[in-house]
């Protein structure tokens, strides 16, 4: 995962303006991604399909954003990784990307919530906002996660994103490759960025992507490695939203544990929910 060398003929076929040569463009090589089973390849194809720094995974320090790290890795395949900082991590994850970086001579994009909008929001509605009820934990996600996710994207032609149907029940039926739009943060207008959306582990189980890290002898989160007894961490993200689960409990629930009553079927921050009816200005 050096220097990007993406076919310079194939990165000309996807124009960087928006409109309908970009959708069609995109859709054509969504269907060619949707073709191929090997995960690698699907990797590789998209890179070479890509103008330098077009291809970007979004990681929060799991898992699979790490085999995915590891394989592009192993397979020399360009691509641009970035994190999403909210501000609220645990000291583990941020040192954790310190780590990931040396061990694959990488950079790393640290991408933050915006001042202002952080402000407002912890004017109107105080730090511990997400405790109030699932609209305002949505609401502390939009502006700490999913607006600053949207901004990272906002020149990149495939988001790669380590997801996994086993991940929960909500997740199950997600596609490996589709055409997607998130809004384009930078325009007064209702203006969209298209670009493709591309789980290349899918269909790996929690099982498989922690045999290939280890056979890989790839550095792990220190929180996933970890365990008090029957408790463990199974999903990561901000320090208070994320507490250790058991055994026996359905994936997810240690995240906002106090929703698990009312709202355990849809524990999401937001990322990879269709966008964006819940963006609010
Ligand atoms: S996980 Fe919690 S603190 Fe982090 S952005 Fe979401 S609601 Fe806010």
């Amino acid at each position: 995962m050096t220097t990007p060398t993406p076919a310079t003929t194939a990165a000309q076929a996807i124009p960087a303006d928006e409109g309908a040569e970009r959708s069609a463009a995109l859709q054509e090589l969504a269907n060619r991604l949707s073709a191929i089973d090997d995960p690698w390849e699907k990797l590789r194809v998209a890179a070479s399909a890509t103008a330098p720094g077009r291809i970007s995974l979004g990681t929060s320090g799991q898992l699979t954003g790490t085999a995915i790290i590891e394989g592009a890795h192993q397979h020399n395949i360009p691509l641009r990784v970035f994190t999403i900082d909210t501000l609220r991590l645990f000291p583990e994850t941020v040192e954790y990307f310190d780590t990931l970086e040396s061990h694959y001579g990488i950079s790393i994009e640290r991408v933050h919530p915006d001042d202002q909008e952080l402000d407002r929001m912890i004017r109107q509605h105080g730090v511990f906002l997400f405790f109030d009820s699932k609209a305002k934990q949505e609401y502390c996600c939009e502006i700490r996660k999913v607006r600053p996710n949207f901004r990272a994207l906002r020149d990149v032609d495939v988001w790669v994103t380590g997801l996994r149907r086993d991940q929960s029940a909500f997740r199950a039926d997600t596609p490996a490759v589709q055409v997607t739009q998130i809004p384009n943060l930078d325009s007064s207008s209702d203006e969209k960025h298209t670009l493709i959306k591309l789980a290349p582990l899918i269909d790996w189980d929690e099982a498989r992507v922690r045999a290939f890290l280890k056979e890989a002898r790839a550095p792990l989160h220190p929180l996933l490695e970890e365990s008090e007894g029957e408790w463990f961490f199974e999903s990561l993200g901000c320090v208070i939203c994320t507490t250790r689960q058991a055994r026996w409990e359905p994936p997810r629930a240690g995240r906002w544990r106090w929703f698990n009553e009312s709202d355990a079927e849809k524990k999401e921050c937001g990322i990879h929910l269709p966008p964006p009816s819940h963006i609010n200005d």
